[in-house]
């Protein structure tokens, strides 16, 4: 496995790259800069997969990934595709943590602020295990719950007792089982991160004034020669070299008959909802401006977390009377009920009007809003998934040496991890 492409590495070969999301599209564009031989298959009408961009009345939403966080290969293709990427406003610097039902800056107060120096710096035994297993050795439990869960629930979905350290960062698991000090494994990640894909010339989180679709139609426009839209490969020919970079429970199906399909569909996801809802700013009195809220679990509210859109990036709202936020909650039983994807949209609206009564003393209703729903959401960086990946890379190599597959699942979830991916592994050919 090489940079989270499974199966055998790549050639100076012809390949189909099967799947027209940000995955395939990234080895489309590195692919077209080297100037490899592919072909793009998408079974949607255009490519784009879960990055897209929906105008509505008063604003935009968007389905996954609002924002990418920048890298040198993004970079490149803002570049080669005559793209101007947004940076996050200066309202955005302000992030805030719900305690006691409240909004607080973070880093929370100074009291707890000066433990961590103590807590990261002191070495201890590690000997892998889950986030939550780290969390409690080195932070305790109450930073634990406060920061850590609602920080990495915003990125991966998941309780932190479902993610494997070692599967989510293995630099930074080899790191610290090798000096047990949290602080420097994490500053020697970051510095060898740095050494192999350079440094950004942009900062931070970026997007596009008219959202993530800019990268999408540019990307996609880029390779419009090379793309086959609205067609879904449904089986596997032996002649020919592929690259499939759909979700696991999609390859599984074109693994008929074989141990492969089993594999594949064993890629556990977490059931999420998001929903971007826009409102007038005088409907929110309590609301107060910055990046977006994380919200501890232990605080009862419904939703994970909300974006706040339009003091993130301009061109997210109409008008500045209007208030752009996206709130995002896992599919979990809680004293609210269970089984939230099968609940009718309007149900589901008013739980989240609740959580924003007790935010910001919300007063009317959303003027409009867009809804997802995800059975199978972001996949879950377990440690059975590391395991997978060994055992799914061992079988493509023996049966399949044709074929490699690449995904949100097989290491790389974000936008960034994907660029940077893709670039590698071309660049290594
Ligand atoms: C709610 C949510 C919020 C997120 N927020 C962020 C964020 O802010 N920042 C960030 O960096 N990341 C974020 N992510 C993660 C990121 O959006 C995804 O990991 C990424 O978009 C996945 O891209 P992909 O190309 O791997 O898969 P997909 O986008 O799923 O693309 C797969 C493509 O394959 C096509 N396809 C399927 N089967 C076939 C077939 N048989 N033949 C041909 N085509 C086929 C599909 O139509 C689809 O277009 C978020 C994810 C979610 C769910």
């Amino acid at each position: 496995m090489q940079n989270g492409l499974l199966g055998k590495s790549l050639k100076d070969e012809a390949y189909e790259i099967i799947g027209g999301g940000i995955s395939g599209l990234s080895f489309a564009f590195f692919m077209k800069e080297k100037g490899m031989s592919f072909r793009l298959t998408e079974s949607a009408a255009s490519p784009g997969g879960l990055l897209k961009t929906v105008e509505m009345k008063y604003g935009i939403a968007e389905p996954a990934a609002n924002a990418f966080v920048a890298n040198t290969a993004m970079d490149e293709m803002i570049e080669t595709l005559g793209l101007t990427s947004v940076a996050s406003g200066k309202l955005a610097k302000k992030r805030f943590l719900v305690k006691q039902g409240k909004l607080n800056s973070v880093p929370l107060d100074l009291g707890e602020i000066f433990k961590i120096p103590f807590i990261f710096f002191s070495a201890k035994k590690w000997e892998g295990g889950s986030v939550e297993d780290l969390g409690r050795m080195y932070l305790g439990e109450n930073l634990t719950r406060q920061l850590l869960e609602p920080a990495l629930a915003g990125i991966y979905g998941a309780p932190l007792h479902q993610l494997d350290v070692e599967t989510m960062f293995p630099g930074f698991d080899k790191e610290l089982k090798k000096s047990g000090r949290f602080l420097p494994a994490i500053l020697k990640m970051r510095k060898q991160a740095t050494l192999q894909n350079g440094k950004s010339i942009r900062k931070g989180s970026h997007s596009f004034e008219k959202g993530m679709i800019e990268i999408t139609n540019a990307l996609s426009d880029y390779v419009k020669d090379e793309t086959i839209s609205a067609h879904t490969l449904k089986k596997l020919e032996e002649d020919k070299n592929y690259i499939l970079t759909l979700p696991a429970y999609k390859t599984a199906e074109l693994f008929e008959n074989h141990k492969l399909k089993e594999l594949f569909l064993k890629v556990r996801y977490t059931p999420l909802v998001t929903t971007t809802l826009i409102f007038k700013k005088k409907d929110l009195p309590g609301f107060k401006p910055g990046f977006g809220c994380l919200i501890p679990r232990r605080e009862g509210f419904f939703s994970l977390g909300v974006l706040f859109n339009n003091y993130i990036f301009p061109g997210r709202v109409v008008d500045e009377e209007y208030l752009s936020l996206t709130m995002i909650f896992r599919d979990e039983p809680t004293d609210k009920g269970s089984n939230f994807l099968e609940k009718p949209e309007d149900e589901i609206i008013e739980l989240l009007y609740d959580d924003l009564k007790r935010l910001f003393g919300l007063e009317g209703k959303a003027l409009e809003y867009k809804m997802w729903k995800y059975e199978k959401g972001i996949p879950i960086y377990s440690a059975e998934l590391r395991q997978l990946w060994k055992e799914i890379n061992e079988l493509l190599i023996k049966d399949f040496p044709n074929v490699r597959v690449f995904g949100n699942y097989t290491g790389n979830i974000s936008i960034r991890a994907i660029n940077l991916a893709a670039r590698k592994i071309i660049e290594e050919v």
